[in-house]
C-alpha cells in the first residue's frame, strides 16, 4: 500500500490501510472546512464566434497549474487513499499530487471548502444524437422507441441535426458532472454525418469515445441505406481523426444489432484499424438467442469489448464474457422503463464481473449519473431483501455505495478503455475532476462523503467541472458558452427535425 506524499501520516486519511477498524469515526466522514473566499478567475458566457468559446483565461490554456484547496478528496484509488481535508495539484493538465497540504504559489486556487472533490462520472454507452429528441418518449417501451426514434426522425436526421444532438448531450454531459462519455452513435446515414458527430465532441471540450455505428432507415434496414459507408468508414476516421489515442476524443465501433454474419465484418474493421467495439446483447427476447455462444464459435469475442444491457443473456454468454475479458455496461433507469429485462446488476456481480453504467437514451432517460447510481442501487438491495423475505439463507450481500461509486467512474474508465488516463484521482493521471458542494439543502448537514454523493446529491450540487485539467464548470455556470446562442441552436435543429420528418411538434 502507498500512499501519495504525507497522506500515510494525516489524521485525516481515512483509507482502509490508516483505518484498520471498520468503525469508522463520525469526523472520518465529516468533510468540513472553515470556508475561505478564494476564487479562481473565469469568464462566464462569452458570446460570438462558435457556441463555445475557446478556454478562457484564468484555466490551464495559460499553462498554470490549478491548486483545489480544501476539499474532501475522494481519490477512489485504493492505494491513495480519501481524505477528509487535502489539496489537488493540477500541472499540465494532470494530476500531480493529492496530499493534506500543497504549497504551490504560482498556482491558481480553486477554493474547495465544503464541496467534495472526485474524479469525474464516466458514462460508457449514450446515443448522443438524441440530445435534440430529449424527453420526446416519456411514455414508451423499446419497440415505441424504435419506431419513433430510429425510423421516424432518425431516418430523416440532417448532419446539423446530428451536431446539434451531440452537442447538447455532451454539454448536459458536462454540466451535471460527466466528464468521459461513449457517444454510441448510429446515425451515419451518409460520411457526413459522422464529421458533424465527431465536430459537435470536439467542439463541446468534453472526454468522449466515439463509437462509430450504423445508418437509420424508415425500415430498419440500414445495410441498405444508400449513403452509408459502415462500417468501412471507420478507416478514413482513424486516419483523419483518430491517429492518436492520445488525445480528448477516441475511436470505437459501435457494433450493430443483428445476425453473426452482420456482426462480423463489423468487428473486423474495428480490429483492422485498432478500434475497441461496444454491442447491444441481452436485450428483450431479442435477446435470447445465444449471440454470444454463435459470435464465441467465431472466435470473436475478446477483451476490447463492452457488451451493453445483458439483460437477458444465459448463463454461458455470461461466462463467455468474464473468459474473454469483456466489459459490461449496464443502463438501469432505461432496462427498467422500456422492457429490457431485469438490469443484471446482481448477475454481473455472481459472475465476477464490475458493471460500469449508462445513461443510454435521453429520450426518456434524465442525463446525469445520480439517477443512474440510485437506480442499480436500489435494485441489487431489492434483489436481495426479496431473497431473505422468501427464506434464502444464503442471500448476497449488499452493494455498498463505495462499490456504486466505483461503478460510476473506474469501471467506466476501464469499459471506455481508459483506466489508466482516468477514473480515479491518481497522480499522473489526467486532471478529468468534479467539485459537488456540500452546502446545499439537500445534503447539508453532511455526514458521510460517499454516501451524500450516492443517495442524496443531484446535478445541482455541481459546482466545478475540469477535463484535462481545462476548467468547463465553474461557480454551477458553463465556461465560455453563449447560452443565447444554444437556445437558438436547439430549437431550430428540433423544428427542422420535426417538418423533415414529418411529425407534428405537440409540446403538451
Ligand atoms: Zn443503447
Amino acid at each position: 500500500m502507498t500512499h501519495v506524499r504525507g497522506s500515510a501520516a494525516s489524521p485525516s486519511c481515512f483509507c482502509s490501510a490508516c483505518n484498520s477498524s471498520p468503525a469508522l469515526s463520525r469526523r472520518q466522514f465529516l468533510c468540513t472546512t472553515a470556508a475561505t473566499a478564494v476564487a479562481a478567475s473565469t469568464v462566464i458566457g462569452a458570446s460570438g464566434g462558435p457556441v463555445r468559446a475557446q478556454q478562457p483565461s484564468g484555466a490551464t490554456a495559460s499553462g498554470r497549474a490549478i491548486l483545489i484547496k480544501g476539499g474532501c478528496v475522494l481519490t477512489l484509488d485504493r492505494a491513495v487513499g480519501d481524505f477528509e481535508q487535502a489539496d489537488v495539484l493540477i500541472e499540465g493538465g494532470k494530476i500531480s499530487a493529492v496530499q493534506a497540504s500543497i504549497s504551490a504559489p504560482n498556482a491558481e486556487v480553486i477554493d474547495a471548502s465544503r464541496m467534495i472533490v472526485m474524479p469525474g462520472f464516466i458514462d460508457t454507452h449514450r446515443h448522443m444524437w438524441q440530445g435534440i429528441l430529449r424527453n420526446v418518449l416519456p411514455d414508451g417501451s423499446l419497440d415505441d422507441y424504435i419506431a419513433t426514434v430510429q425510423k421516424t426522425f432518425g431516418a430523416k436526421y440532417t448532419p446539423d441535426d446530428v451536431y446539434a444532438g451531440d452537442y447538447f448531450s455532451a454539454l448536459g454531459a458536462i454540466d451535471s458532472g460527466v466528464t468521459c462519455i461513449l457517444d454510441w452513435s448510429h446515425i451515419h446515414n451518409t460520411p457526413e454525418h459522422t464529421d458533424a458527430a465527431v465536430k459537435a465532441l470536439g467542439d463541446s471540450g468534453a472526454r468522449a469515445v466515439f463509437a462509430y455505428g450504423n445508418a437509420q432507415t424508415v425500415d430498419g434496414r440500414w445495410w441498405e441505406a444508400k449513403g452509408s459507408k459502415y462500417p468501412n468508414d471507420i478507416a478514413r476516421l482513424r486516419k483523419q481523426y483518430f491517429s492518436s489515442d492520445d488525445q480528448l476524443v477516441t475511436l470505437y465501433l459501435a457494433a450493430p444489432s443483428g445476425s453473426p454474419e452482420q456482426i462480423l465484418p463489423a468487428f473486423a474493421a474495428a480490429r483492422d484499424v485498432g478500434a475497441r467495439i461496444t454491442i447491444h446483447v441481452g436485450v428483450g427476447e431479442r435477446g435470447r438467442v445465444g449471440l454470444l455462444e454463435k459470435l464465441n464459435a467465431e472466435k470473436a469475442l475478446k477483451s476490447d469489448t463492452t457488451y451493453i444491457h445483458c439483460c437477458t443473456l444465459n448463463d454461458t454468454e455470461w461466462k463467455l464474457i468474464r473468459d474473454t475479458g469483456g466489459t459490461i455496461s449496464i443502463a438501469g433507469y432505461v432496462e427498467t422503463l422500456m422492457g429490457h429485462g431485469n438490469p443484471p446488476i446482481q448477475k454481473a456481480i455472481d459472475t465476477g464481473i464490475r458493471p460500469s453504467l449508462s445513461v443510454d437514451v435521453e429520450t426518456s432517460v434524465p442525463n446525469d449519473f445520480f439517477q443512474q447510481m440510485r437506480t442499480i442501487f436500489s435494485l441489487q438491495k431489492n434483489e436481495v431483501w426479496a431473497r431473505r423475505l422468501a427464506g434464502d439463507k444464503n442471500p448476497p450481500k449488499f452493494l455498498t455505495v463505495r462499490e456504486v461509486l466505483e461503478f460510476a467512474t473506474i469501471e467506466g474508465a476501464r469499459a471506455n478503455g481508459l483506466d489508466r488516463k482516468i477514473g480515479t484521482l491518481t497522480p499522473g493521471k489526467d486532471a478529468d475532476i468534479i467539485l459537488l458542494r456540500t452546502d446545499r439543502l439537500n445534503v447539508m448537514p453532511m455526514n458521510n462523503a460517499v454516501g451524500a454523493v450516492v443517495t442524496s446529491m443531484g446535478p445541482q450540487n455541481v459546482d466545478t467541472v475540469l477535463i484535462a485539467g481545462k476548467v468547463m464548470k465553474r461557480n454551477g455556470q458553463l465556461v465560455g458558452v453563449d447560452f443565447g446562442r444554444l437556445v437558438r441552436l436547439g430549437d431550430e435543429a428540433r423544428d427542422r427535425l420535426y417538418s423533415n420528418a414529418n411529425v407534428k411538434n405537440v409540446r403538451l
